[in-house]
This record gives C-alpha cells, structure tokens and sequence, in this order.
C-alpha cells in the first residue's frame, strides 16, 4: 500500500473512532439523564412511602417521629411570623392570610375579627 493508501485509511479510522466516541458519549449522557430521572422517581416514592408510615405511626415514640412533629410545628411557627409580617394572621378555618382589622376571610368567609383580640 502506497502512502496516500495508508493515509485514507488512517483518516478513515480516526473518523469512525471519533463517530463511535460521540455514539459513546451520546449514551453516556442519555444513560446518566435516564438514571436522575430513576433516581428522582425513587425519591419520591420513598417520601410517599415515609408520608404514609408517619400517617399511621404518627402516635409511636421514635426519635424520627418526633423529629418529624418538630419540624412541623416549627414549619406552622414560621409560617405564622411571615402571615404577621405581612400584617395579618391565618385563617384559622382555612390558612389564607387575613388582613389585620379585617372582620371576615376573603377566601372562605370565615368570621375572624376575634382573632385580632390580643
Ligand atoms: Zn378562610
């Protein structure tokens, strides 16, 4: 084989390297994107599952039990300091900000001007 020969042939093969190092990442990257979504469906059915177990162990006396109780009320506690900074308190019939002074909710109609009496 001639020079010019040899040379076809090498370029001829370092674009199918490079073709088939392109398929390779092409893969790669679909392989790794399928994984996060597996990954993420995985997540949430083990929250599912987590929410389900509290649901019907939510009177046992574990430590992630009572963690979760904790966050939960801290979560409430939180969102009561932005309802005041917001300068109104929750709707204790449906959770929706109530102006301060305001007599009823304009979400639910819920009478609340006793729950400015403090
Ligand atoms: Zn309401």
């Amino acid at each position: 084989m001639g020079f010019l020969d040899n040379l076809s042939d090498s370029i001829a093969n370092t674009t199918r390297d490079i073709s088939k190092m392109a398929q390779n990442a092409g893969d790669m990257t679909k392989l790794q994107y399928d994984k996060k979504v597996k990954e993420g469906e995985l997540s949430k059915l083990y929250e599912r599952l987590g929410r389900k177990y509290y649901q019907e162990h939510s009177d046992e006396d574990s430590e992630i039990i009572k963690e979760i109780k904790a966050a939960n009320l801290r979560i409430e506690e939180i969102a009561k300091d932005i309802m005041l900074l917001k300068g109104g308190k929750a709707c204790p019939r449906c959770g929706t900000l109530v102006k301060n002074g305001a007599k009823f909710c304009s979400a639910c109609g819920e009478k609340v001007d006793d729950i400015f009496e403090d």
